[in-house]
């Protein structure tokens, strides 16, 4: 047995296990969540949580809370998969890509899961489904891009998923392969050299993984992702937004600059879903927007993801953007800096020959008011 396995095995696995180790929970709620959702924290992750002293912002991300149970407000499908599913297990919502489900499980089970309908499904997925997905791809030569997602991919044993990824990789159209996957996070050990170097010939793989909070960036978290960008796969976070994890400034700007030291872009901040049982992890969007806002400007660049709602209904993924603009008239916009000083920028001429226009806009026209050194109107 490989380490990460051991490492699972000797986690918690359901109500009564979770129970052993926090006495103090109720184990009735504990038992009525497991059977609607199981619970489920590998060593790795339990010891991460007692060594920060079980901080709530790791707790709550995986700790049993009656709230699953009572919330009558979230839907079980609340992106519309199903429905745009043409064969199971794939998603084709999108014009250029699909999004392929491999596996049901994960290192652990987030409270907060978006699948909850059915991750965490102990059946493993057959080949026949797997086979009805690779024929799709490969009739649709339009599909050039694949989104390896679950349940994590990377729990697959290495023969199953290596065997997934030439698949795929076998079919001339598809040119970009993503691994949407949480183990650097929260099962590191299972991201060994050997699947690394197996993986490797089919670059390029984007390994799209998943951090929540700076406190997941341990030494052991930091070297899987050294790894993999050792391997040449290209490296991408995704975040969700989640009430008392972090939904604040500090912690998303460290975890952001932090992926930057582990060579990992932050690509998606994640506004909650309307999952079922998982209400009470959703922030308003007006905080979201909020922290985009206390972000950039003030950290690099490189390390701002896109806040993004995936709309409900299959809606797809609507970029979230506070508002810079202060007024758009008059062959100008009037913009706002992160700052909060005001700036104005001049519009092109639309048609060049009109002579308004260009006295509105034209390089000389107005140069006065460009307001390079910014207007402090606070
Ligand atoms: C998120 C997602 C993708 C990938 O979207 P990008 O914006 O390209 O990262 C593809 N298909 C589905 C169904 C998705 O939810």
């Amino acid at each position: 047995m490989e380490e990460w396995q051991r490492l699972l095995a000797e986690g918690v696995n359901n109500a009564r296990q979770w129970c052993e180790e926090f006495p103090e929970q109720d184990a009735l709620v504990a038992k009525r969540v497991d059977d609607v959702f199981q619970l489920r924290v590998n060593k790795y992750w339990m010891d991460l949580m007692k060594a920060k002293g079980y901080p709530e912002h790791l707790m709550k991300q995986v700790a049993p809370d009656e709230r699953e149970l009572d919330d009558q407000f979230g839907f079980d499908d609340p992106l519309s998969e199903e429905k745009m599913s043409p064969v199971p297990g794939l998603v084709h919502r999108y014009p250029d890509r699909v999004l392929f489900y491999v596996a049901h499980q994960c290192a652990f089970y987030c409270r907060y899961c978006t699948r909850k309908r059915k991750v965490s499904d102990p059946e493993s997925i057959s080949r026949e489904q797997l086979r009805r997905a690779y024929e799709y791809i490969a009739a649709h030569k339009e599909v050039r891009d694949v989104v390896l997602s679950g349940g994590d991919p990377m729990m697959l044993k290495d023969d199953p998923l290596v065997d997934i990824v030439r698949n795929l990789r076998a079919i001339p159209h598809v040119e970009v392969i993503r691994i949407g996957t949480r183990i650097p996070s929260a099962l590191p050990q299972r991201v060994t050299p050997e699947l690394c170097a197996r993986l490797k010939p089919y670059n390029p793989i984007w390994m799209m993984v998943h951090f929540d909070h700076p406190d997941e960036l341990t030494p052991e978290a930091i070297a899987s992702l050294n790894r993999l960008a050792d391997a040449g796969f290209p490296l991408m976070n995704q975040t969700v937004l989640l009430k008392g994890v972090n939904d604040n400034v500090e912690a998303l700007a460290k975890l952001f600059k932090g992926l930057l030291m582990a060579r990992c872009r932050p690509y998606y901040l994640y506004q909650a879903d309307i999952t079922k049982g998982t209400n009470h992890f959703r922030t308003t969007v007006e905080k979201g927007l909020e922290i985009m806002k206390g972000l950039r400007g003030w950290i690099s660049g490189i390390a701002i993801p896109h806040y993004v709602i995936d709309a409900p209904g299959g809606g797809g993924k609507i970029p979230m953007v506070p508002n810079y603009v202060e007024r758009w008239a008059d062959g100008k916009l009037v913009l706002r800096n992160f700052k909060g000083t005001v700036h104005e920028y001049p519009e092109v001429a639309e048609d060049p020959g009109d002579p308004v226009v260009m006295v509105r806009n034209g390089p000389y026209g107005n140069r006065g008011v460009t307001g390079c050194e910014g207007i402090d109107v606070d």
